[in-house]
């Protein structure tokens, strides 16, 4: 593909990052210790959370959070089908149920309007997902008075009115996952929280339900955050902001370069600073699009054609008669084209001139 899907390249930074690496190596300590807890805080620091929780990837993230946060087996926890499958397996994974609800079109993310239709007696938390780096009406969500965990694997850097999102929510779980906006060489994740008590529990949980590693009060995980992807992720996190600038400089150069004539670029509320982890378009007809585009060279993809609730493991959680009309339509219509902070001005014009021949 002369323009692939993702526009990225760690390879300026690899020398600074096996450095590091060498260090932590020749320092001995793998895990915890000193590298994770400086990530740790600059994490924190950086969303504008008090508390950062290194954890194994961004799935456990979630169940943890979400256990900290008062979750039990049973409880309901609504979450969005529109959205990568980790989202629900997270909640079902404790052991409690994931109640699907349904996205607004043009966001692809919740909304109290989408939520309220899922909520009943049993409801014990929200997950909004920021989905594709836009970041979901968390403070409208807090009418309902429940935990709001927000699902940030894929808006690391992104904002909603002048807050990161990580600092948005009760607490936010993060992906370090090698294609995600703030990657490590591996998998990794965190979970960020301006409450001391729920970060206690995620510390103890990530940890065998251990505070001391002598007595354990309840059955947790081993999800730790390995010192030696901390170490990565030390490395690359101040270039977050400027990657997700040039990713906005792309957004806006695929505006000027006339996109929207020939698909829905994707919708930005007012308030919000989109992460662009992918940039996702719409068109009637996204299939037969992403065949013309890969003709003229032009990767694409659609990543959820199948929602979650549709799933043949989320059958149990997607009763008879569940109807997400929005969901069904974007799973359809969906279709992701290339982003990234080296994509080049030339390359959205071809992307551009792809969508204008394949879309007719
Ligand atoms: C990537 C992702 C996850 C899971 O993260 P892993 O680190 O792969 O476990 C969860 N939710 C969303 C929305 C994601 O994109």
């Amino acid at each position: 593909m002369r323009v692939p899907l993702f526009a990225t390249s760690l390879e300026p930074h690899l020398p600074a990052i096996a450095d590091r690496l060498g260090e932590v190596a020749a320092s001995g300590k793998y895990i915890l210790g000193p590298e994770v807890e400086a990530f740790e805080r600059e994490f924190a620091d950086y969303t504008g959370a008090r508390h950062c929780i290194g954890v194994a990837n961004g799935t456990e993230a979630i169940s943890i959070a979400l256990r900290a946060a008062g979750v039990e087996r049973g409880d309901e926890v609504v979450v969005p089908s529109f959205t990568f499958y980790a989202t629900a397996e997270a909640v079902a994974a404790i052991g409690a149920v994931p109640v699907f609800c349904d996205v607004e079109a043009d966001t692809m993310c919740v909304s109290a309007r989408t939520v309220e239709t899922a909520l009943t007696e049993r409801t014990k938390a929200i997950v909004p997902v920021h989905l594709f780096g836009c970041v979901a009406p968390v403070a409208e969500l807090r009418r309902f008075g429940l935990p709001l965990i927000e699902d940030a694997a894929q808006a690391a850097g992104a904002e909603r009115d002048g807050a990161r999102a990580g600092a948005l929510g009760d607490a936010a779980t993060f992906s370090f996952f090698p294609s995600k906006n703030l990657p490590c060489l591996g998998d990794g994740g965190a979970i960020t929280t301006s409450d001391d008590d729920l970060a206690a529990g995620a510390r103890r949980l990530r940890f065998h339900g251990s505070e001391d590693k002598a007595t354990f009060t309840e059955v947790g995980y081993n999800s730790r955050l390995d010192s030696l992807q901390a170490a990565v992720l030390r490395t690359l996190l101040p270039e977050l902001d400027g990657w997700t600038a040039a990713r906005g400089e792309v957004a806006a150069a695929y505006d000027a370069e006339g996109l929207g004539d020939h698909v829905a670029p994707p919708h930005v509320p007012d308030g919000v600073r989109h992460a662009y982890h992918l940039y996702v378009a719409r068109h009637d007809d996204a299939e037969e699009l992403r065949e013309a585009l890969a003709g003229h060279g032009v990767a694409a993809r659609g990543y959820y054609r199948v929602p979650v609730h549709r799933q043949p493991a989320m059958a149990p959680y997607a009763p008879d008669g569940l109807e997400l009309p929005v969901t069904d339509e974007l799973a359809r219509t969906h279709l992701a084209l290339p982003m990234g902070p080296e994509l080049e001005r030339d390359q959205v014009r071809e992307v551009v001139a792809a969508c204008a021949s394949g879309s007719t």
